[in-house]
């Protein structure tokens, strides 16, 4: 029997200047149902879900919702104060809590968004608008209201706690609890379990039965199988932006899934290993020997990693985000913490990310936009930031103004940076071309070890051609690179030997690397053990 649905998305699509992030997408919302969402890194879940919450609009289609009472309407909200008054509520990948304030004042401050007459309208017993009546900051109400909703759901966490003192899974609680305080009714939940230990994600999916059999819907957002498995009853998959799969959970196995989240039109590019390879160690460009690296959180972000890579020869490394690639690139770089383990560079350990350049590396950052341009800097500025740049054309201590010109200019129409006016800052330019002249820059120095994190996230076809053709020019020229990236086909495309990376480790791949379910397992964070089990089911 096919229960109502309360939230329907019809050919929704959004776009970012030419990018399609979603592409006329259908999704539908039953009551009482948790329903997934599955879909690689880039696949466009975020920004769905931002459409639904009313944080961006669609640039075309339509959505439907089904409010408190029972009205069926057409959403188009502005802003996600008119989501919150339709019943929806988003937990959000990145956590919006005001970390010096309490716990309850933080929920107080959620409900003091509603409008009054919504808020009337929830009100159960009189509480909310008893606080809101007053019209001031009342701490005991607040505090009140907090220990009632923790009690009635089971989210035990203290009101008075500064939230800057909680644990990264109590912060989350009062993330649901804000949205829970305003009678959401619909949940979204974005990589909630992304940020939790293997032990919170078990407490966290009882919360969620609960929550469930309370009748509230769940949009559950995960790139991790067996979570969505365990806890979903119906799966969406995204992928590229496009809807590709709905079902009932279970009418799939995990591998099938795998499938759909990554593809089968991946390239069957056959790349004969170079030459050199096996060549002798002394060829051996980047050492990692048992490196471990610390996290943002001090957690252990890189656990015991070890590899080469030569001369000649791009080893990717495949893998979701947030497993440690962006850690270990930077590790790499001198710019964290190592309490353990070795990164040689040819040969010697330069300390410092300073020291590490001058060694001749290149390195194409994750974050470019705030580690990889200076805004207020022209385009030619940044195109020859670095010291060899200049000093190719620098004669008697005279910087060569023609030639510095010339090589802006080429490196423009190169990427093609538009607009291609050399003097205008980086500022004034969209992401997708903020990108191109990082990795302009970069790539053209021909460095002895290019480190690249996702080179071509957020650029157009052409340009992303352009990043792999230089790429294997590198290696080509016997220069050595580090490709790390989130699509897997283009690590596929690119790599001499893989990697893929999860929870922190590197699992070496190279001999898996026309098996496309079995990387997706890996990359989703099942064992080897669980890929055999699968396999036999
Ligand atoms: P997911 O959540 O599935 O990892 P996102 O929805 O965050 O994916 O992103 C989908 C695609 O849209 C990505 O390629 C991303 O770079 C792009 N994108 C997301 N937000 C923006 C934005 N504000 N401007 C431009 N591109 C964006
Ligand atoms: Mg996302």
């Amino acid at each position: 029997m096919k229960k109502e649905s309360i939230l329907e998305l019809r050919n929704v699509t959004k776009t970012f200047g030419d990018f399609v992030a979603v592409d006329s997408v259908d999704f539908e919302l039953e009551a009482g149902e948790i329903h997934a969402i599955l879909g690689e890194n880039g696949a466009g879940k975020s920004t769905l879900m931002n459409l639904i919450y009313g944080l961006y609009q669609p640039s075309d289609g339509r959505i439907y919702v089904t409010d408190r009472e029972n009205w069926r309407y057409r959403l188009r909200a502005k802003s996600p104060r008119d989501t919150i008054a339709s019943g929806i509520g988003m937990v959000h990948q990145h956590f919006m809590l005001i970390e010096n304030l309490t716990v309850a004042e933080n929920i107080a401050l959620s409900i003091g968004q509603l409008r009054p007459g919504v808020a009337k309208s929830v009100s159960e017993n009189g509480a909310y608008k008893e606080w809101l009546r007053k019209f001031l900051f009342n701490k005991e109400d607040a505090i009140h209201i907090t220990e009632a909703l923790s009690e009635r759901f089971g989210l035990a966490v203290d009101p008075s706690a500064l939230v800057r003192s909680l644990s990264v899974g109590l912060k989350q609680r009062v993330e649901i609890l804000k949205a829970l305080a305003v009678d959401a009714r619909i949940l979204i939940l974005d990589e909630p379990t992304a940020v939790l230990s293997p032990q919170e994600v078990e407490g966290f999916f009882t919360i969620l039965r609960k929550l469930q059999a309370d009748d509230r819907a769940i949009i559950f957002i995960s790139h991790k199988m067996k979570e969505v498995l365990d806890i979903s009853d119906r799966i969406t998959v995204l992928r590229r932006g496009k809807k590709v799969y709905l079902g009932k959970t279970g009418e799939l196995t995990a591998r099938e899934l795998a499938r759909e989240m990554i593809g089968e039109d991946i390239n069957d590019v056959e790349r004969s290993t170079s030459a050199d390879v096996e060549s002798e160690l002394s060829d051996s460009v980047l050492q990692l020997s048992n490196l471990t690296v610390l996290g943002d959180r001090n957690e252990i972000a890189v656990s015991d990693v070890s590899m080469h890579t030569y001369r000649g020869e791009i080893v990717g490394i495949a893998g979701v985000d947030g497993n440690g690639q962006r850690e270990l690139a930077e590790a790499i770089m001198g710019l964290r913490h190592t309490p353990s383990g070795s990164v040689s560079i040819l040969g010697t350990h330069p300390k410092g990310i300073k020291a590490v350049r001058e060694r001749g590396v290149g390195y194409i950052p994750e974050d470019r936009q705030t580690t990889g341009v200076i805004a207020a800097f022209s385009i030619t500025e940044n195109l020859l930031l670095n010291v060899t740049h200049l000093e190719n054309l620098t004669q008697w201590n005279v910087l060569n103004q023609k030639k510095k010109r010339e090589t802006a200019a080429q490196l423009i129409a190169d990427y093609d940076i538009r607009p291609p006016v050399a003097d205008s800052p980086a500022s004034s330019l969209s992401g997708g071309n903020q990108q191109k002249i990082v990795i302009a820059r970069e790539i053209s120095l021909q460095p002895d070890l290019l480190i690249a994190v996702n080179p071509t996230r957020g650029l157009d076809v052409n340009a992303a051609r352009y990043v792999h053709e230089n790429l294997l020019a590198q290696r080509n020229e016997k220069k050595s690179v580090l490709l790390i990236s989130t699509e897997l086909d283009e690590v596929l495309l690119l790599s001499d030997r893989l990697y893929v990376m999860s929870r922190g480790k590197l699992i070496e791949a190279t001999a898996q690397r026309n098996d496309i379910e079995t990387l997706g397992l890996l990359m989703t964070g099942e064992t080897h053990r669980d890929i055999s089990d699968s396999l036999e089911s």
